[in-house]
């Protein structure tokens, strides 16, 4: 029966049918769980009495509530001190591996997964956290779940789940220089809205997406979720599995063989038949960021404030008055004169180690705006390290940036990194709602490049805004390849 990459994972992880409108009971392959999300599911199984039915499919990082500054110290903020005292004692007492601050695996649950290999295709990926669709990049079928399921998953290593319909959206042709898979991704959304993907799991297709790294695969993947869709996914490649090779938890010898030949049939049949699709042209592209509140309230850089007295839908045009009023923006302003007072360089949408690079090139030898608070943070400890050791860290520091530990950081007001009431940022992030990277703080989304250009300029820019003298191949950020981690680097810093 012909089907859908999605479709495909889902049956081969059936292990009972639903009947008369009950979902059917999905079996999940690798279970990852973070601190914010999990105290409950644990603290249920303990008044059941229950175990974690497999340790061995659930890893657990601390990411969220963590300190990038000072992680050596025990954790000022009670509260986060707490949800990170608590996720330990649970690793311990359910016997969970736990890569906590101070561990080169620490960092990101998003980017925990890939670095290590165990985000595979093929794979069911949970994860109590809306941003698991990223790992779809590598064509794993992965949700964000709630408290109660995490507990369910826990407990039975299974998770009933209701049927999806599915959504090609398909890139064609190739991406201009200076604009990357985040443009691609916020492009998106600015078109189907952050309704557009409900009930969907949306399958990225076409040249554009076929030229991406993993890397930048991981970006759309993560930002599905913004266009409310259930999960992304990309069918695996020679990318795919060029990523994988070598990495600690991908299969070895006969099994990386017997994988193979799996993992390719792992995509859509020719006549399998979307429920619904959407076509973009990637020559049409540019830079694009986001004026508003919510991720799909995005242009090109090139435009300007919308002016909600012109927008006909009258839901649009509330929105979009709220949004106006929030942001302190003056309708019909370029949004190239939009002022920063912070660039932040990091989550799980850009804060990996290719975004990094992208950055050090656009700012080696530059000098930041006056006033502009610069943060680079890494999404893994890893990433750090690659990064330090290919001197990123130090092109970082000259140019007036702060270089930080990994975490999930000013993505979200959990933790010590926040924007103070009124400041305005450009984020590399994947939310842009009312106080997300602190109470009154101001978003706009933009990716790497813009991030960097900005932090040149102080007000929203390309990198096609600055005098780069042609010492910046503007075509190559997102294809460079990753390196291999270095094997000599220790396992605990
Ligand atoms: S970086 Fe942001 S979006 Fe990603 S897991 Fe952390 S808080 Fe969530």
């Amino acid at each position: 029966m012909a089907g859908t990459l999605a479709e495909k994972v889902w049956r081969d992880h059936v292990v009972r049918k639903g009947t008369g409108g009950e979902p059917d009971l999905l079996y999940i392959d690798l279970h990852l769980v973070h601190e914010v999300t999990s105290p409950q599911a644990f603290e249920g199984l303990r008044l059941a009495d229950r175990q974690v039915r497999r340790p061995d499919l659930t890893i657990a990082t601390e990411d969220h509530n963590t300190p990038t500054l000072d992680i050596d110290l025990p954790i000022a903020d009670l509260t986060s001190r707490t949800q990170i005292e608590t996720l330990r004692r649970n690793a311990e007492d359910f016997g969970i591996r736990l890569h906590s601050l101070g561990d080169a695996d620490q960092g990101i649950v998003h980017a925990v997964g890939p670095q290590l290999g165990l985000t595979q295709p093929g794979l069911t990926v949970v994860c109590g956290d809306s941003h698991t669709s990223t790992h779809g990049a590598f064509g794993a079928l992965a949700f964000g779940i709630g408290t109660s399921e995490v507990e369910h998953v826990l407990a039975t290593q299974t998770l009933p789940l209701a049927p999806f319909k599915t959504m090609a959206i398909t890139v064609n042709g190739e991406l201009p220089a200076g604009a990357t898979s985040k443009d691609i991704i916020l492009a998106i959304i600015a078109k189907i809205g952050t309704g557009g993907g409900q009930g969907y799991v949306l399958e990225y297709r076409g040249e554009a997406i076929r030229k991406l790294s993993m890397e930048a695969r991981m970006t759309i993947c993560n930002m599905s979720i913004e266009a409310g869709a259930r999960a992304g996914m990309i069918a695996p490649d020679e990318t795919t599995f060029a990523y994988l090779k070598g990495r600690p938890h991908a299969p070895e010898g006969a099994e990386w063989d017997a994988a193979m030949e799996y993992w390719k049939t792992l995509r859509t049949d020719d006549d399998a038949v979307f429920d619904a699709e959407v076509v973009l042209e990637a020559a049409d592209l540019e830079p694009y960021v986001t004026w508003g509140t919510n991720p799909g309230q995005g242009l090109p850089i090139s435009g300007r404030v919308p002016v909600p007295e012109e927008i006909a839908d009258e839901n649009a045009r509330v929105a979009a008055e709220r949004a106006v009023e929030y942001m302190d923006l003056v309708p019909g302003t370029p949004l190239r004169d939009i002022a920063v007072d912070t660039v932040f360089i990091g989550s799980c949408t850009n804060g990996r180690i290719e975004d990094l690079r992208s950055v050090a090139k656009v700012l080696k030898g530059r000098t930041k705006a006056e006033n502009v608070r610069v943060l680079v943070v890494p999404a893994s400890a890893r990433v750090r390290l690659q990064a330090e050791a290919e001197g990123l860290d130090q092109i970082f520091l000259d140019f007036g940036a702060e270089w930080r530990n990994a975490g999930c950081s000013m993505c979200l007001g959990m933790n010590p990194d926040q924007l103070a009431p009124g400041e305005r940022a450009a984020s590399t992030s994947n939310r842009n709602f009312e106080g997300r990277q602190g109470k009154g703080g101001r978003t706009h989304l933009v990716s790497p490049l813009v991030a960097a250009a900005t932090a040149v300029r102080g007000t929203l820019s390309a990198v096609s805004d600055l005098d780069l003298a042609g010492d910046v191949d503007l075509t190559s950020f997102d294809g460079s390849p990753l390196a291999p981690l270095d094997p000599s680097v220790p396992m605990h810093v």
